[in-house]
C-alpha cells in the first residue's frame, strides 16, 4: 500500500510524526506537508505565487504552502504512483462542528477526496503541548485498515477526533453527524509600538452546542468520532423553498 500523509500544522509537528511512524505498518508513507502551521488555510490552494519543495529526508517533503497545496503536489508530482490512502493530522486541536469549514486538516483530507483517493481527517481533542498522540495514531492505524479494507462510499470523506486520554481510557468509537458552534467572535483592537491599530480575531475557547448524536457530544464523553463528510453543500429543503420564488 502507498500512504500519503499531510497535516496544517507544519511537517515538525508531534502529530504528524506520530502518524506517519504508525501507518508505517501498513505500506510505504509519504509525508507532503506545509514548511510551517497552516492552520485554519480552509481549502485554499496557492495560486499567485509559485511553490518550494525541500525534501527535509527521504519521504518526508516540506512544501511552503496549504495543506491543499500539499495533496496536489504529492499526488500530482512527489508520489511516484497514486496513493491508495491520504491521512491528514493528527492535528493538535479538535475538528469539530462548523469548524471543518476553517480547517486546513479536514481540507486536505477534501482535496484528496476530489482526486478520488480515499481520505481521512485525524484531529486530537488537545491544545496541550504534550497530547496523547501516541494513542491518537494507534486509532488512527485502525481506522486507516478499515477504510482500505472496505473502501469508503461513493462521494465520502471521514472526519475523526479522538480525545485526549490513554487508549484505555477511550470509549468506543461512534459514528457521528456534523455539530454546531455557538458563534462568540471576539475581535481584540490594540495599538502597535508606532501608534497603529491592529486587530486580532477570536481569543475565547470555541464553545460547542452538546446535541445528542453529534461529533461534539461524543467526543464530550470521551469517545472517537467518525463523521462521514461530502462536498455537496447543497441546502435540498431550500430548494423548495426558493423555487415559490419569482425569480
Ligand atoms: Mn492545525
Amino acid at each position: 500500500m502507498r500512504i500519503m500523509v499531510t497535516n496544517d500544522d507544519g511537517i515538525h509537528a508531534p502529530g504528524i510524526l506520530a502518524l506517519a511512524a504508525a501507518l508505517g505498518e501498513l505500506g510505504t508513507v509519504t509525508v507532503v506537508a506545509p514548511d510551517r502551521e497552516r492552520s485554519a488555510a480552509g481549502h485554499s490552494l496557492t495560486l499567485h505565487s509559485p511553490l518550494r519543495v525541500f525534501e527535509l529526508r527521504k519521504g518526508f517533503f516540506a512544501v511552503d504552502g496549504t495543506p491543499t497545496d500539499c495533496v496536489n503536489m504529492g499526488i500530482h508530482s512527489l508520489l511516484p504512483e497514486r496513493p491508495d490512502l491520504v491521512v491528514s493530522g493528527i492535528n493538535h486541536g479538535p475538528n469539530l462542528g462548523d469548524d471543518v469549514t476553517y480547517s486546513g486538516t479536514v481540507a486536505a483530507a477534501m482535496e484528496a477526496n476530489l482526486m478520488g483517493i480515499p481520505a481521512i481527517a485525524v484531529s486530537l481533542a488537545t491544545y496541550e503541548r504534550h497530547g496523547h498522540f501516541d494513542a491518537a495514531a494507534g486509532v488512527a492505524l485502525r481506522i486507516a485498515r478499515q477504510v482500505l479494507a472496505n473502501g469508503l462510499p461513493a462521494d465520502t470523506f471521514i472526519n475523526v477526533n479522538i480525545p485526549d486520554c490513554p487508549a484505555e481510557e477511550m470509549r468506543p468509537t461512534l459514528v457521528t453527524r456534523q455539530g454546531k458552534r455557538s458563534f462568540a467572535g471576539t475581535i481584540i483592537d490594540k495599538t502597535d509600538p508606532r501608534g497603529r491599530k491592529y486587530y486580532w480575531i477570536g481569543s475565547e475557547e470555541p464553545a460547542f452546542n452538546d446535541d445528542e448524536g453529534t461529533d461534539i457530544h461524543a467526543l464530550n464523553r470521551r469517545h472517537v468520532s467518525i463523521t462521514p463528510l461530502h462536498l455537496d453543500m447543497t441546502n435540498y429543503d431550500s430548494m423548495k423553498v426558493l423555487s415559490q420564488w419569482s425569480l
